[in-house]
């Protein structure tokens, strides 16, 4: 590849990754919006209606105090996901105890996910906290503590998958839910060569173009590329202890991203 990760140290990778994630952080709406035609923000508001946190008060029976849902977002970086999050239960569920704690391996993802907090309403209060943290030892974090655990755009770039699933799964209340947004595997093949040409065309020139960066995109694209497919993924939660419901995933724009669902028996 082009960094050559497979010849590498882990902790190599793991600091290039590191150097890849501070050099988009500034850009990083940016060419989000420019590389998915806008479309990561259709996911991602569908990711989270599709989890529905919070508790209505109004609804919650009295023997299970509406305490909100502690929500743990890694590899938040700028806090997309916990935003939509805490917004949605916020305004559909009446719910202003809900919290996320964003977790990434960055600090400077993680400095820009202040900034944008400090224009909302969740700059004050307890409902949103960051903490820097690798994903794959979340010692922070006690066991059986989490209701929701989210990682969108986030575990393809862990080095070791399996034992970051194993801390999700340690994290998690018996009952709880681990959720994964990913790009995935493309099921239809005229519309995976169009979309291949796409992203190992435009999406490294966008990335030079717009964030004098071509290096970083184009891991960006092949970490996609070697990311396993549906059913591997799948597999790999049910590995780590997950029950999955239904067949475990549902595709979003033909593939291009999945949803993966897991809950802790
Ligand atoms: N979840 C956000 C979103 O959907 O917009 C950010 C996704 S961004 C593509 C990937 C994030 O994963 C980066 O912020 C990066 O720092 C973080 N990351 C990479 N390896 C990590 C690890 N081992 N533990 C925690 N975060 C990690």
């Amino acid at each position: 590849t082009h960094f050559g990760f497979e010849t590498v140290s882990e902790s190599l990778k793991e600091s290039r990754v590191g150097a890849v994630f501070s050099s988009v952080a500034s850009s990083y709406d940016t060419m989000n919006d420019l590389m998915s035609l806008g479309i990561h923000r259709l996911w991602k508001d569908h990711f989270v209606r599709s989890l529905n946190p919070g508790t209505n008060p109004l609804t919650s029976s009295t023997s299970a105090p509406a305490q909100g849902w502690n929500i743990l977002d890694i590899a938040g970086g700028t806090g997309d996901i916990a935003f939509r999050m805490l917004d949605h239960a916020s305004n559909i569920h009446n719910d202003y105890m809900t919290r996320v704690t964003v977790a990434d391996i960055n600090p400077d993802m993680l400095a820009e996910g202040r900034k944008r907090a400090l224009g909302t309403s969740y700059a004050k209060g307890d409902r949103l906290k960051f903490v820097e943290a690798n994903a794959e030892k979340l010692d922070m974090i006690p066991s059986n503590s989490v209701d929701l655990y989210t990682v969108a755009f986030g575990i393809r770039n862990f080095t070791n998958k399996d034992t970051a699933l194993r801390e999700a799964f340690r994290v998690l209340k018996p009952g709880g839910v681990f959720a994964c947004l990913e790009f995935s595997k493309v099921n239809n093949g005229l519309f995976n060569e169009v979309y291949k040409r796409w992203s190992f065309g435009a999406i490294p020139l966008i990335g030079q173009l717009v964030a004098g960066d071509r290096a970083s995109y184009q891991y960006l694209v092949e970490s996609i590329e070697k990311f396993p497919s549906q059913e591997e993924f799948r597999d790999m939660i049910k590995d780590a202890g997950f029950v999955v419901p239904g067949k475990g995933w549902e595709d979003l724009t033909g593939g291009i991203a999945a949803i993966h669902k897991g809950v802790k028996p």
